[in-house]
């Protein structure tokens, strides 16, 4: 291969890497049009890579692919939220078991050092930023099952539900994610499969909740609404 076939190939990647990026941030927004003309010119990229970087996305179930019309960003409904966090479940839950009977003080240590990192981010206000941080530890407990399709699922399966709950969901603080996180660690430690998968089991309906409770409810009010934009000012303290 030359090196500008090479490079192509890098920007291909790089295409398909800051779309998915965008995509679970919610900053392509479903619906969202992708033309492979505009996306080409704006990565330096062949449409046929685009195209490649899109079927790929596909797969993933972030984006649409008509057949004439243009992909756009995939509109997971109601039922396909469903049917997404029920494989995560079942897929982490097997992660928790595999993790447990594998544990070491140093996937321990790396575990705490990626908790405590989230809390900085989420005690910064920095959302985005923590909703990723959260997402990536489940990457990383599926890395350490040392069974690479394992984790391939698991990432894919994580990238369809944090586009759910960026779509479904509303800001929500992280605190609640980072307690089960620990709690998760604390079984891990003890080397309890059945515990641990019973936490892991609760945590994502948990997620999976905080993210679908509102979807068929009556618009946001004013007020919640504007709180995503500006939190309103703590209450006094008693
Ligand atoms: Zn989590």
């Amino acid at each position: 291969m030359s090196d500008s076939e090479t490079s192509q190939e890098n920007r291909g990647q790089l295409a398909y890497a800051a779309l998915r990026e965008a995509i679970m941030e919610n900053a392509l927004k479903p619906g969202t049009k992708l033309p492979e003309g505009d996306l080409g010119a704006h990565f330096g990229v062949s449409r046929t890579l685009i195209r490649a970087a899109l079927a790929r996305l596909a797969s993933e179930g972030l984006v649409d692919v008509g057949k004439t019309k243009s992909a756009t960003v995939a509109q997971p409904s109601r039922e396909e939220a469903e049917e997404a966090f029920a494989v995560r479940r079942a897929l982490e839950r097997e992660v928790a078991r595999l993790v447990a009977a594998r544990w070491s003080p140093a996937l321990e240590k790396t575990l705490r050092a990626h908790i405590e990192q989230e809390r900085s981010a989420s005690e910064a206000g920095q959302h985005k930023l923590s909703v990723r941080l959260g997402a990536e530890f489940h990457i990383l407990l599926a890395e350490m099952t040392g069974n690479a399709l394992l984790r391939r699922y698991v990432f894919e399966i994580l990238g369809r539900t944090t586009l759910i709950i960026a779509v479904h969901g509303q800001a929500h603080p992280q605190a609640d994610s980072l307690a089960e996180h620990l709690e998760l660690i604390e079984a891990l430690k003890k080397g309890d499969r059945a515990l641990a998968e019973g936490i892991v089991d609760r945590h994502i309906i948990a997620v999976e909740d905080r993210a679908l409770s509102r979807a068929e409810e009556e618009p946001a009010a004013l007020a919640d609404i504007l709180t995503r934009f500006a939190p309103a000012p703590a209450p006094a303290s008693r």
